[in-house]
């Protein structure tokens, strides 16, 4: 019920809810502007711009690629149809960007897709979809997931994404992916304390896209994503951060290193490290785990949970 008395209005800023010492909040949702107006501003922004290249150019990390409209979907400062009927009438318009205006609503579907299996099963952040997984032996590790948390893996785009995702509140798609493959499958941490981390930390952070990401991410998802698909950090950031530019805007200490040895220092000459004014270990950490020892430890343990799977 309203209360007899209207209360007094109270502007935003008198809540002081922004942090003062330190004021860390500065870059979060950088470069968004929270609100219906800033949600039309970033829509049309998109359409005039990276929809037209948005099909080939999406996973690239070091330039505004895609729409970010998620935050602004997420909190229902614009639907999904506005979004789906302007870029529809684009593509009426220029008929030469179709097929980008089609891959672009064939992720909008995404969110839907997961706002439906969130219906079907309410338990999505809590329960893998595939039940082989309910006994997949993960393992405690908590100076592992510290480091992961903190943008500290020694991986340099892992750790770039992490430091997005702290300072900022939007980490790009390609390198959740990217992070959260690294959780699951290289340190063997479950993806339910990844999900909860980035649950706490998104700007965007929703209760059905997000689960149903860590769910796809650790093979216990809805599709077909196979549980034997193990990111290599270092490939992924010479394909989607191929200048090293993603990297060195987020991981400073390694800015003076250029491609390809931003993307793996550990395999840097030490001259160059030097030159860099880079010490392994001391101002950024050597790789937390051996790529190719974690992904061995991660297909024996994957292949054991679906060897022990009952028939279906
Ligand atoms: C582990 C993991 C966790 C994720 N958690 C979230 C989350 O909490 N909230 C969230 O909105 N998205 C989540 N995503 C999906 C995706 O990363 C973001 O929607 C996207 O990066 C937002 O940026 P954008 O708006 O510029 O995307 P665009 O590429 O411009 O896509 C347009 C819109 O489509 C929807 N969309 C795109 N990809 C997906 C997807 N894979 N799943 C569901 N919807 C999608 C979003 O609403 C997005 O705003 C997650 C992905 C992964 C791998």
């Amino acid at each position: 019920p309203w209360p007899p008395e209207a209360p007094a209005r109270v502007a935003v800023g008198a809540l002081r809810l922004t942090p003062t010492k330190p004021d860390w909040s500065g870059e979060l949702a950088l470069g968004e502007r929270p609100g219906e107006a800033g949600a039309r501003v970033a829509l049309s922004g998109f359409l005039d711009g990276a929809l037209g290249g948005y099909a080939e150019d999406r996973d690239q990390t070091s330039r505004e690629t895609t729409s970010r409209l998620s935050s602004h979907l997420r909190f229902g400062e614009i639907s999904a149809r506005r979004i789906a009927a302007a870029a529809a009438g684009a593509a009426e318009a220029r008929p030469q960007i179709r097929r980008h205006v089609e891959k672009f609503l064939a992720e909008l579907g995404w969110r839907d897709f997961a706002a439906a299996l969130l219906f079907a099963r309410p338990d999505l952040a809590t329960r893998p979809l595939r039940p082989e997984f309910e006994r997949f032996a993960f393992r405690r590790d908590e100076s592992g997931f510290r480091a992961w948390s903190r943008g500290e893996t020694g991986y340099p785009i892992v750790d770039a994404g992490m430091r997005q995702l702290w300072r900022t509140g939007y980490m790009h798609n390609r390198v959740r992916m990217i992070a959260a493959s690294f959780l699951v499958k290289h340190l063997l941490i479950d993806w339910r304390r990844g999900e909860e981390w980035f649950w706490d930390t998104l700007c965007d952070a929703d209760p059905a896209s997000n689960p149903m990401g860590w769910q796809w991410v650790a093979g216990s998802g809805a599709d077909a994503a196979p549980y034997f698909r193990i990111f290599n950090p270092v490939l992924q950031a010479e394909k989607f951060d191929p200048d090293g530019s993603y990297v060195r805007r987020w991981v400073p200490e390694l800015g003076q290193l250029e491609a390809p040895h931003v993307r793996a220092p550990w395999q840097a000459p030490a001259g160059g490290l030097a030159r860099a004014g880079v010490v392994l270990g001391k101002t950024y950490p050597h790789p937390i785990v051996d790529h190719a020892a974690a992904r061995a430890r991660a297909l024996a343990a994957f292949a054991e949970t679906r060897s022990a799977a009952p028939a279906s």
